[in-house]
């Protein structure tokens, strides 16, 4: 079975890690909201936001703005 998303841990009620933290801090973080788009966990409100019921990561919001 392929590893479980964040979105797919969550989804079931489970806490998963903030991926920017894992990948950008190499600390661990646990959180209940992911992104939409890459599906990852974040920090809300530090590594992402949450609104109208979609999670996005800054990295994918970074993204999407960038493309005016
Ligand atoms: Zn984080
Ligand atoms: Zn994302």
């Amino acid at each position: 079975m392929p590893e479980p998303t964040a979105k797919d841990l969550i989804e079931k009620g489970e806490w998963a890690d903030c991926w920017i933290c894992r990948e950008v801090f190499r600390r661990r973080r646990q959180t209940l909201r992911y992104c939409h788009k890459c599906e990852r966990g974040f920090c809300e409100g530090e590594h992402g936001n949450f609104s109208r019921g979609v999670g996005m990561c800054i990295v994918c919001g970074v993204r999407k703005a960038d493309r005016r």
